[in-house]
């Protein structure tokens, strides 16, 4: 993979409209400290919607593939305490890290990037809520910098517990992913885990995220979650590979069901992401 530096103008991106802010919790921010992902060869890249995005298109040379190149904001740190220091109503802003990139890709353990803007919001203890969104068990390495956060949620996806899908995450990753969320839970860190897209999964995948101990799970389908009715899906590189019927949304909906019974955290889709509650409605 090709990596890119360049110098940001901003680092914090207004939220008006989609699926940051399709719940009754919205997110008023975006972040995300790098275009591309280096996950983007992996499995997931096979269907994520960020290469479909114009902020890829403006950013991407000719020819270059999504995975090829990532494209890094080498002063995110320093633009997000700028913008931090001047926003006016911090209270109420509720950021997601990151929709278009991963925070804990494998590079982050080089460039310590995520962690140096947790170090930022460090500083300000008074932001409604931040989501760190990952698939990267490398999040493990900063549990205690999320921990001393008052306002930051762990999100992490977990799509399946099956390691042996041709178009699904090995299942070593799984288990790791597993274990970062449990290792959150113990340190007092509250998590939301995404099962999203969720993919075929065994019978004993609801008991398993259960054991997590997590606060709240949010179950997506590709039909509904990418938010065209499964028309960005059908034209992905996973849709050419899936060897079952994606657009079922029966296998979600069973595993919401499965889960619902026992725990008052489940949620769906959009609604489910967007639906946090603030840190200030909680007390
Ligand atoms: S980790 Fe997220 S942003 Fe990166 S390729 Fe996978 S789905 Fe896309």
């Amino acid at each position: 993979m090709r990596i890119r530096t360049i110098q940001a103008k901003s680092i914090l991106t207004p939220q008006k409209r989609g699926f940051l802010t399709a719940g009754e919790q919205p997110y008023t921010h975006s972040l995300s400290w790098a275009t591309g992902c280096q996950f983007g060869k992996l499995y997931c890249g096979a269907y994520c919607y960020a290469p479909m995005l114009p902020n890829w298109h403006f950013a991407r040379r000719e020819g270059e593939a999504w995975g090829d190149v990532l494209i890094i904001k080498a002063n995110a740190a320093e633009l997000l305490d700028e913008q931090l220091a001047r926003a006016r109503n911090r209270r109420g802003m509720r950021i997601f890290m990151s929709p278009v990139t991963d925070p804990y890709q494998p590079i982050e353990r080089k460039l310590r990037l995520t962690r140096r803007c947790l170090e930022v919001f460090a500083r300000y203890d008074d932001l409604d809520l931040l989501l760190i969104q990952t698939r990267g068990p490398v999040v493990a390495d900063d549990l205690e910098l999320i921990a001393a956060l008052p306002y930051a949620w762990l999100g992490m996806t977990i799509e399946t517990d099956r390691g042996d899908l041709p178009y699904g995450p090995a299942r070593s990753h799984v288990e790791r992913r597993l274990e970062a969320v449990k290792l959150a839970v113990a340190r007092g860190i509250n998590v939301q885990i995404a099962v999203s897209p969720c993919l075929p999964y065994s019978d004993l995948f609801a008991e398993r995220l259960l054991e997590t101990g997590a606060q709240r799970i949010v179950i997506d389908t590709f039909a509904i979650g990418d938010g065209s009715r499964g028309r960005r899906t059908a034209q992905s590189p996973f849709a050419a590979v899936a060897d079952y019927d994606w657009r079922d949304d029966s296998i979600a909906e069973s595993l919401y069901h499965q889960l619902d019974i026992h725990h008052d955290g489940v949620a769906w889709s959009g609604a489910g992401f967007a639906g946090i509650p603030g840190r200030r409605r909680l007390v």
